[in-house]
């Protein structure tokens, strides 16, 4: 997030602002600082402002003020000491400047070098698939060397996020995706939950500021009723507690998030004023660790002499810890005027675990409460090892889908014939489990037997189930296994399996595009595979090949690669080799060239250049229409595709092949078609219904491409495709349905 300064030094006002900030840094540390910590403190400081004098925020502040305050966020929001405190205020040095890391050694030591390597983003990335990726897999290495390195990271991604409004729109719309993907979830897994729903919130705000915005203004609307009730809800509760334990105890009232909120409304389909357990209280009790499970059911006890709680809301996390190491007790109650209430009740370690998670686990390492007797942090940290010692050939981005589905994820645990229990990811297969004995079992896995039934090799396992693996000498694995999967150790293995078997077929390839080579441009594939693999929309060489092999690539379009690597251009009447559909439909010809579907055809600006240098076509995942908010995708098989920044596929997108994202912008306005979905529901008002939504639609001058319609316990749901020419013509069309009396909600499909 830098400028590099042509601006002037920093002048007197930046100086009394960096003193102010670093004061407040000093000031937020919990203890008083010994001499040696204040002397690296200050070192460091000095360092860092020295070496980022020349350099300024995109906002426009000096530099410096982003590593204190990403030191502040560790000490006041993650619980870390001064040893972190000199990491981050030292960790875009080594990066953005020209201090080195030796010269950071010399100063302050093996263990500060080691976090602020950790924290060095990887050089000369720009040829790999997921610089990100590779970035994020080297933080985690060191992290299995010292925490403190994620966590650090974690302040740092804060930070950005919360000054991310001087960014560019779709450089926002990247750092959300790849927040919502990755960060969001590893402070999860982390149990940092308060940076993860502010995580939430900033991205909310950015892919749906509209909708962010409806909900924010509705809960300043309501919060001061909201907090007369709470108020209300704890009184009598507080006087009781107080007399009866005779313990300290604290309530509080718990806002929800905002993204939580709006993502109850997305997946339930309610309204705002629906959802009832915006009020959520909490209790917590001050008793030493021995006795807090005892003390937190007493508890319970006394809430629900008052309020009627709701049987199938309660949650023992007490005594089964969630495997990021929360501990909670959780109810719901009949709160006073018929209100549902959200009860949380916890000890103060337990709190302090629940709020900054992995940090406050260290400080009680060793303090067990009475339920929990495993240590989840190791146990986490010992499958990131292992998820890591199987990346070897893969490819970063392989390694960050794995990484994703295996270690944000809860556990399932399940059993042998022989009664031994194995531990996997929730949402395993018994061809992962298949796997998890041994790799020849997974590879001759043929079919399996759960609790003596005979089922699918990707039967999703549950709880306690007991797997007996059918192995089949003839049996390989094949390309469909990969979904079958979601465990990096089957994955790998099946990928390896099938990798020898395209290592075959490539070499094939290799010498049809020899001779073509050879004829057309006279140079030799060695030097230009790599090249051409790109150009042709292939993540590799080996990919590349191997399609040749399997005659997937129009060669044609050899003929305008120019050796010298120029970048995707339609050339006059011949289209952009990268804007094939690569893989041919069963009965086309692989020879003639498809026609783009796209019949009137609007204006697209593409990194600021006429759409049509780029033989785009527009995403069917998410049918954008003329003035949605959208970017362009330049895919490796189906060239440039136009999407919504609201599409579903959009986070994975931009988290994963954030390379292959271009700056998207609407044209003039042209007389063009789109289709958009929506869907009506309302009371089934009879046979009539259904002309009266299409007369609506037609007088607005609006076509209807498709209208289905379903029916059940007097509701409909109706699905129309309409034919318009921008969202002000989307938008009137769902207004106007709106209007009918019968029509309870009308709204775009994502
Ligand atoms: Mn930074």
């Amino acid at each position: 997030m830098t400028t590099q300064g042509k601006q002037p030094i920093i002048q007197d006002e930046d100086t009394a602002l960096i003193q102010r900030a670093y004061r407040n840094l000093l000031k937020a540390m919990p203890s008083p600082l010994n001499a040696e910590d204040k002397q690296n403190i200050r070192a460091a400081f000095e360092l860092a402002a020295r070496a980022h004098q020349q350099q300024r925020r995109k906002s426009g502040e000096p530099y410096i003020l982003h590593p204190i305050e990403v030191a502040r966020i560790c000490v006041r929001e993650i619980g870390l000491g001064p040893t972190a405190v000199v990491c981050a205020l030292l960790h875009d040095v080594v990066e953005d400047t020209d201090v080195s890391l030796k010269e950071i050694h010399e100063q302050f030591g093996d263990r500060v070098a080691l976090i602020v390597d950790g924290l060095t983003k990887l050089d000369g990335l720009h040829d790999s698939e997921s610089p990100q990726a590779e970035n994020l897999t080297k933080v985690l290495r060191t992290m299995l060397s010292d925490v403190r390195v994620v966590l650090i990271k974690m302040a740092d991604r804060l930070h950005n996020l919360r000054t991310i409004k001087s960014m560019a729109q779709h450089k926002q719309l990247k750092i959300a995706a790849e927040t919502s993907t990755i960060y969001a979830p590893l402070a999860h897994r982390l149990g940092l939950y308060k940076i993860k729903s502010e995580f939430q919130d900033i991205c909310l705000k950015i892919t749906h500021p509209q909708e962010y915005h409806e909900i924010a203004d509705k809960l300043a609307q309501t919060r001061r009723a909201r907090e007369q009730y709470i108020e209300e809800f704890k009184r009598p509760l507080l006087a009781a507690l107080k007399e009866q334990l005779g313990i300290n105890v604290r309530i509080i009232g718990r806002p929800k998030s905002i993204y939580s909120i709006w993502n109850k409304i997305r997946t339930k389909q309610v309204d705002f004023e629906d959802i009832y357990d915006l009020f959520a209280i909490r209790i917590i009790v001050d008793v030493p660790a021995e006795r807090e499970k005892t003390y937190c059911w007493q508890v319970y006890a006394i809430v629900t002499d008052f309020y009627k709680p709701i049987p199938e809301r309660l949650k023992d996390w007490i005594t089964n810890p969630k495997a990021n190491g929360y501990e909670s007790l959780h109810t719901s109650v009949v709160g006073p005027q018929g209100r549902y209430v959200e009860v949380q009740i916890r000890s103060e370690r337990m709190d302090d675990i629940a709020e900054r998670g992995f940090a406050a686990h260290w400080k009680y390492k060793g303090v067990r409460g009475v339920g929990s007797n495993v240590n989840v942090f190791e146990t986490w940290l010992n499958q990131v090892r292992e998820t890591l010692e199987n990346v070897g050939s893969g490819s970063a981005i392989e390694f960050l889908t794995d990484f994703q589905s295996n270690l944000f994820s809860e556990e399932v645990h399940v059993f042998t014939p022989k009664g031994e229990m194995r531990i996997l990811p929730e949402g395993a297969t018994a061809l992962d489990f298949a796997f998890s004995i041994h790799s020849d079992i997974g590879c001759t896995c043929r079919a399996v037997k759960v609790n003596n039934r005979v089922e699918r090799i990707n039967y999703k396992l549950h709880n306690g189930d007991q797997i007996q693996v059918i192995t089949d000498k003839n049996q390989r694995p094949s390309e469909d296994w990969l979904q079958y999967v979601i465990t990096a150790k089957a994955k790998n293995r099946i990928r390896a399996a099938l990798k020898e078997e395209k290592r075959q077929l490539a070499a094939l390839g290799r010498e049809i595009l020899e001779r073509k080579l050879q004829n057309l441009h006279k140079v030799p594939v060695e030097e230009n595979a790599d090249m051409l693999a790109k150009w042709f929309g292939f993540p590799n060489r080996l990919e590349f090949l191997s399609a040749i092999a399997l005659q997937q690539v129009e060669l044609s379009g050899l003929k305008s690669f120019r050796p010298d690597g120029t970048r995707l251009v339609e050339i006059e009447g011949e289209k952009a080799p990268g804007s094939n559909d690569i893989e041919p439909k069963p009965g086309d010809s692989p020879q003639t060239p498809k026609p783009l579907k796209q019949p009137g055809k609007a204006d697209v600006f593409i990194n600021g250049e006429p759409g049509t240098y780029y033989a785009y076509s527009f995403a069917t995942c998410c049918n954008p229409v003329q003035g949605d908010p959208i970017f362009a995708y330049v895919g490796a098989k189906e060239g440039v595709k136009i999407h919504r920044t609201t599409c579903p596929n959009a986070p994975f997108l931009l988290a994963n092949y954030e390379y292959r994202v271009l700056k998207a912008e609407w044209g003039a306005t042209v007389k063009a078609d789109f289709i958009a979905t929506i869907t009506v529901t309302g009371i089934d008002a009879g046979p009539g219904v259904i002309q009266q939504l299409t007369d609506r639609i037609s007088s607005l001058g609006i076509n209807i491409r498709s209208f289905s319609i379903t029916g059940e316990g007097g509701y409909f749901e109706g699905r129309i495709s309409l034919v318009v020419s921008n969202t002000d013509q989307l938008n009137q069309a769902i207004m106007a349905l709106k209007q009918f009396k019968f029509v309870a909600n009308v709204s775009r499909m994502e």
